[in-house]
């Protein structure tokens, strides 16, 4: 009988895959020497198009994907090296980090050969950016409710609505969007179809939100009889609630939902380095540091079975919960930290940093699916509902 158990059997990253890991580090070092830790911190949320194509110029982009497609042809395990390393530099890798983490997956599985072969190198090569289309203000967690409507006109489509919460839309090539093309919010997942929408055309609208920190990396985009060819569809009419859960398991299954923190835990680390008294606050860094190795060590044994071809869909939504959870503690033991030792004033880099992931971090367990909506499908998975 397998159990939960067999899932988190310690695995280990294969020397194959950890021979990258040097080269990304070498690479880090000369990009992001001058960045403080403040804009680090914002990690993958940080914008930087040059970034990105310097990571395409040395195929890390797409590193999974087959080769004739531009892609790099490694296994799960090198991405992980490689998302691990970038995540804990704090490197800005938002301009393609949708289009690298689900839309280039979701088009080698589920799109035609042309649409392959126009999108797949252009994406490895960190030249286009996509943005995902599913939330709409009344369909956030309840996606088989979306309203954005495509319909027939000759061999096009016309597409009407509003989508909601689209990372990077105001700054992305493409959106991958899930609408209706038959039917209505009564048929739930039934006439829901994605399209490839270029965000280039005529009427569409992108309106930035913005966040509690300031920053607007959040838009409205609006939809008014939007034209788009017939090849803009992807997959299968009809099948866009399959393909978009498929999607939804590229996002969630990556080391990325444990380490949004990790450089505000970095630099109090080294605000620690420097206190007489820093004995006092090992507990509390220890605590931090044992869950991360915990759910790193998990998050492998999730890579091992995506590896073996596997869709560990229980088990991804498993550690997004945990890992978001630390993720959010995080600064809340920091700040409580630096509170009851006013003997060690932090530096104004530290302060800043805790700021800004104080003010980000309830966005942690919204984003990529909200706690409430992750522990259902623990128990599903479980068999507890
Ligand atoms: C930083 C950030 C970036 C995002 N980027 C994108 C993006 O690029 N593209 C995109 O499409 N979306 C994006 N989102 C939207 C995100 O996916 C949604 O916010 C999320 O799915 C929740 O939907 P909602 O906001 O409509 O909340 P609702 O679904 O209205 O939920 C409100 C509350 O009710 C709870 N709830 C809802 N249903 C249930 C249920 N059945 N059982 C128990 N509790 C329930 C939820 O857990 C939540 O606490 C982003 C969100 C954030 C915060």
């Amino acid at each position: 009988m397998t159990t939960l158990l067999d899932s988190f059997v310690r695995s280990h990253i294969p020397s194959s895959a950890e021979a990258l890991r040097g080269e990304v580090k070498a690479f880090l070092r000369s990009w992001m020497a001058d960045r403080p830790a403040h804009v680090r911190a914002r990690s993958w949320s940080g914008f930087d198009a040059a970034f990105s194509r310097a990571l395409g110029e040395r195929g890390w982009i797409g590193l999974t994907l087959p080769r004739d497609h531009g892609g790099g042809g490694a296994d799960a395990f090198t991405r992980f090296v490689l998302v691990e390393e970038l995540l804990a530099a704090g490197a800005p890798v938002a301009a393609h980090w949708i289009a690298d983490r689900q839309s280039a997956p979701l088009i080698l599985h589920y799109g035609t050969e042309a649409q392959r072969e126009h999108f797949l190198p252009r994406i490895c090569k960190g030249e286009m950016y996509f943005c995902i289309g599913m939330s709409e203000p009344n369909a956030g967690s309840d996606l088989a409710s979306v309203r954005t409507r495509a319909v027939r006109d000759g061999d096009d489509w016309l597409l009407s609505g509003q989508k909601i919460w689209t990372t990077y839309a105001h700054k992305s090539h493409y959106m991958i969007a899930l609408v209706r093309t038959s039917g209505g919010p009564q048929d739930r997942q039934a006439g829901l179809s994605q399209f490839l929408v270029d965000l280039s055309l005529p009427g569409i609208d992108i309106r930035p939100i913005a966040d509690l920190t300031g920053d607007a990396h959040f838009n409205e985009v609006f939809f008014d009889e939007v034209r788009l060819p017939a090849d803009a569809l992807v997959g299968t009419e009809g099948a866009g609630w399959a393909q978009v859960n498929a999607e939804l398991a590229f996002e969630r299954s990556g080391p990325e939902r444990i380490y949004s923190s990790i450089v505000l835990l970095d630099a109090w680390v080294r605000h620690l380095a420097n206190l007489p008294n820093a004995a006092e606050h090992e507990a509390r860094l220890g605590l931090l540091l044992a869950r991360m190795a915990v759910l790193r060590d998990m998050s492998i044994a999730v890579t091992a079975r995506l590896a073996a071809g596997e869709s560990p869909a229980t088990e991804a939504a498993l550690i997004k919960d945990l890992g978001t959870e630390l993720e959010q503690d995080i600064p809340r033991e920091i700040g409580e930290a630096l509170a009851a030792d006013p003997s060690a004033p932090p530096d104004e880099e530290l302060l800043r940093t805790l700021a800004f992931v104080s003010q980000v971090n309830p966005a942690f367990s919204l984003r990529g699916g909200t706690r409430e909506i992750l522990r259902g499908m623990i128990a599903r998975g479980l068999g507890l509902r």
